[in-house]
């Protein structure tokens, strides 16, 4: 894909997360890998408004390549996860209310549910607080990482990680789901966890079987 396609993705996902009701005015932020390149949203202007030369490019050490506006604040979250795992080319960070929620008590999200398991690969766990933009954010979510596709932020929100942006936002939603759906079930009972090899069988169909003619392009 070249930029300009993935500047309108961005875009069309910046609008999409916003409707969907996964992130408020213009909290939230998306990224692309290209290369050695970042395509990320600018700080501070609505998705709505967004257009694609508002999209910052930079370095993977951060350095603005090119841009009209500063790159959002959680930059440097995105360009060390990069570095961190070569399959991941998109993220989106949120902050959808369920995820949040859990992300306020500072507890990991069990794979409970089959969507969470194929799409997102297992448990969701909760990065330790530090605060937003910083290095020591970025460094306490690669310690958590893995080969998650989420991670949640500790009293703040969630980062979702995908091969390319339909993916990412796919992994929001589903984790938005999971999030509720773990909420609720603890309202009936304790929730119970699929066993860890399920969790493995049914990621290893998603990622050998569903998502080969749909995901990767
Ligand atoms: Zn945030």
């Amino acid at each position: 894909m070249d930029i300009e396609s993935l500047k309108k993705e961005i875009i069309f996902y910046g609008q999409e997360i916003k409707r969907s009701g996964l992130v408020f005015g213009t909290w939230g932020n998306i990224s692309a890998r290209l290369d050695d390149k970042i395509l990320i949203t600018p700080s501070g202007i609505p998705y709505e408004k967004l257009k694609p030369e508002d999209l910052v490019i930079c370095d993977l050490n951060c350095n603005v390549i090119e841009g009209n506006h500063p790159p959002s604040t959680e930059l440097v979250v995105h360009s060390e996860i990069y570095k961190f795992r070569s399959d991941v080319k998109a993220i989106i960070h949120t902050h959808s209310i369920y995820a949040s929620a859990i992300a306020v008590t500072r507890k990991n999200i069990p794979a409970i549910i089959e969507d969470m398991a194929m799409i997102i690969g297992g448990e969701v766990p909760c990065a330790k607080y530090a605060f937003p933009g910083t290095s020591e954010l970025a460094e306490n979510v690669l310690e958590v990482l893995e080969s998650k596709n989420a991670v949640l932020l500790a009293n703040h929100g969630a980062i979702s990680l995908g091969r390319n942006l339909k993916e990412a936002f796919n992994v929001c939603q589903i984790l938005e789901k999971s999030a509720k759906i773990y909420i609720l079930a603890t309202q009936i009972g304790m929730p119970k966890p699929l066993a860890i090899e399920e969790v493995e069988k049914m990621r290893d169909i998603y990622l050998n079987i569903y998502s080969k003619n749909e995901m990767i392009k």
